[in-house]
């Protein structure tokens, strides 16, 4: 498994390809390149081809997301029905590897900020987790972790079933125990064990996936730590308690946030740190940076001091439901807070699997 990933079949890469692709469109500026709405001549249907920067970090690592996404769609979704996009094809033009993909919709972060931040609905919020973890059950089952789930990375299909949605963007994705890089996932995201620098599982995906499902829930992210200290700061605030001693204690990272005393880890209460800039990877500082500073900073502070059942049982988003439904809802919210403390769980030996 592990060996076919490394080996892709450059000779499917066909240079000579010319004019199957009409640009009709752009969809999408990612920091890997840019995507844009083609017309496929050869299928007569609409694709989205993602055509990535000509640097060769970029060139390298845009072929580790065609083999896994080769992969996990062959291999282990060849129904098509584990909510994982379908890659199509890829090319070199004009030096540029392209990637075409199923021609998706708007992203779930589009999504919440079409519904004014205001969340979105307890059945739409059960619909999309069901298909996520449909998603992450597969990626796990095929030891591969995504190392970049966001609302930005799924995508609402536009084809004949227009609540189905698609997780995308495998171009962070490693294999598991091939774990070679320690700055990952976007900040929000981060699970405590890659912001500590704790040896990583798929459970990464699982943390993200809580921040995603709360965010659907809420409108605005759970986590939306300014600074890595600042990320910490608010999961120990919101989720009560820290990270187990054993993982501090073996945390490549531990000392930037936390001091020793006895036996004792305590946060500390200044900023000691800067972002943790360890390895470097595809992306620099500054890109990566650009990357989180897309989002807007509305209500960030509006989770400070409060805690996930709190925030989970007494948010007050859409306020005008009729009383059974508040009711209803009310009962909802307890099982939802149960889920959640199974993701967003600091150790990543108790979090829920897929
Ligand atoms: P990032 O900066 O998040 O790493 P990236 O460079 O890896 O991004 P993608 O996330 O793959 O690029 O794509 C960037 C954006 O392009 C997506 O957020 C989405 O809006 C759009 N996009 C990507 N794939 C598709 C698709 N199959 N159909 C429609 N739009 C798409
Ligand atoms: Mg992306
Ligand atoms: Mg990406």
């Amino acid at each position: 498994n592990s060996d076919l990933i490394l080996h892709v079949n450059f000779e499917l890469v066909n240079l000579e390809r010319k004019r199957r692709y009409t640009v009709k469109d752009m969809l999408g500026q990612g920091t890997f390149g840019q995507v844009a709405k083609c017309w496929d001549w050869e299928t007569n249907n609409y694709v989205a081809v993602k055509i990535i920067k000509n640097q060769p970090a970029y060139y390298r690592q845009a072929v580790v997301e065609v083999s896994i996404l080769h992969m996990l769609n062959q291999k282990f979704d060849p129904d098509d029905k584990h909510h994982i996009v379908r890659i199509l094809d890829y090319f070199v033009f004009q030096r540029h590897l392209c990637i075409s993909f199923e021609m998706l919709g708007s992203n779930l972060y589009e999504l919440i900020k079409m519904n004014h931040f205001k969340g979105l609905s307890l059945n739409i919020v059960q619909m999309f987790s069901k298909q996520i973890l449909r998603a992450l059950v597969v990626m796990k089952d095929a030891g591969i972790i995504h190392c970049d789930m966001k609302p930005e990375n799924i995508l609402i299909s536009t084809s004949v079933k227009p609540t189905e949605i698609k997780v995308i963007d495998f171009g962070s994705a490693c294999m598991e125990g091939r774990t070679v890089y320690s700055y990952i996932q976007s900040r929000y995201y981060r699970s405590p064990e890659v912001l500590l620098g704790y040896p990583y599982t798929s459970s990464i995906d699982m943390w993200s996936f809580g921040c995603i499902v709360a965010e659907l829930f809420l409108g605005l992210p759970l986590f939306p730590g300014a600074s890595e200290y600042d990320l910490l700061k608010r999961m120990i605030q919101i989720l009560g308690g820290q990270p187990p001693d054993n993982l501090l204690r073996d945390a490549k990272n531990t000392s930037k946030f936390f001091k020793h005393v006895g036996s004792i880890y305590r946060l500390e209460h200044e900023e000691t740190s800067e972002e943790v800039t360890s390895a470097y990877r595809v992306l620099t500082e500054e890109e990566f940076e650009a990357r989180e500073s897309k989002r807007p900073s509305i209500g960030k502070n509006y989770f400070n001091h409060v805690k996930l059942e709190d925030i989970i049982a007494n948010y007050p988003y859409r306020k005008n439901l009729p009383e059974e439904e508040i009711i209803r809802e009310s009962l909802t919210r307890l099982a939802l807070v149960d889920f959640l403390r199974g993701l967003v769980e600091f150790d990543p030996g108790k979090r829920w699997s897929p």
